[in-house]
């Protein structure tokens, strides 16, 4: 681990106090979910014979749920993922009034788990599932069957849909605009776990005009030329480190 580095982070979080963190899926590798586009990517998945962005989208939810819903049941979901280093070290952050809030493209609502409050889901929560008939809500464990069948509401028969957000799918307008007046406001952004090549969600960093920029990503990213400092480590180490650097002081 680059040490001055990390001592360099340390210091911009000692003397900042509204700090907002942007994540995505490098965030949750460390639970052992895999990302999309990292070394062991879900995009590298040749079992399904469509490209990924194909099978996670809206016309190809309609056009073929029993497809999507393996896809989904066997890549996506993870029931006994556990928050990591870097969920914790956040949910400090927060704890202590530094962190404001967190941005994220992940569903797997690791980050609420943990203990974190002020989550701004873009893309939506598996947790949380509805049908598309009469709209009666579904936890995961609900949908959830053996043999990655669609589920179907019990009151009205219809196809039951996760709340994530799918491609060719709208961002929610109330955590979007949550999810800008945090970044917008904030004082440092920690980007971190994401190659930023998702859109609407990576334009939102467009609207941090605070002091300092942090990129934490094992890989390049189109962002790291405007940040203040890049750190090209594994995150979970990274703020578990920071953060233990930080009790020594406050
Ligand atoms: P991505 O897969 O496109 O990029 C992840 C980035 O994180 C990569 O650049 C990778 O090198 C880096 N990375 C991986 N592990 C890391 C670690 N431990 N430390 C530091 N960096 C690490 O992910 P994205 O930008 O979030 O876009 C993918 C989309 O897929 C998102 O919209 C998200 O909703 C969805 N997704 C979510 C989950 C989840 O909820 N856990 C998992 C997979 C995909």
């Amino acid at each position: 681990m680059d040490l001055l580095k990390i001592e360099e982070l340390k210091n911009i979080l000692l003397n900042y106090h509204n700090i907002v963190f942007f994540g995505g899926a490098g965030v949750s590798t460390e639970s052992n979910i895999p990302d999309f586009r990292g070394i062991d990517g879900i995009m590298h998945e040749k079992m399904f014979h469509y490209p990924v962005e194909m099978i996670l989208s809206h016309s190809f939810f309609y056009r073929n749920p029993q497809l999507f819903y393996q896809f989904y049941f066997q890549k996506m979901i993870y029931l006994n993922a556990l928050p990591n280093d870097a969920h914790h070290a956040l949910q400090y952050l927060e704890s202590q009034r530094k962190l404001t809030a967190i941005v994220t493209q992940n569903i797997d609502g690791l980050h609420q788990m943990s203990g974190s409050e002020k989550v701004y889901e873009l893309h939506g929560n598996i947790h949380k599932n509805t049908c598309i008939g009469c709209g009666l809500s579904y936890s995961l464990q609900e949908i959830m069957n053996e043999k990655n069948e669609i589920p179907i509401c019990k009151s009205c028969g219809n196809i039951i849909k996760p709340n994530v957000v799918l491609y060719e799918e709208p961002l929610d307008e109330k955590t979007m605009e949550q999810a800008i007046k945090a970044i917008s406001t904030a004082e440092v952004l920690i980007v971190g776990g994401t190659s930023l090549k998702v859109y609407p969600a990576a334009s939102f960093l467009s609207y941090f005009h605070g002091k300092k920029k942090i990129l934490i990503n094992f890989e390049k990213t189109p962002y790291d030329k405007y940040a203040d400092l890049v750190i090209n480590e594994k995150i979970g180490k990274v703020l578990k480190e920071v953060v233990r650097l930080l009790k020594e002081e406050i």
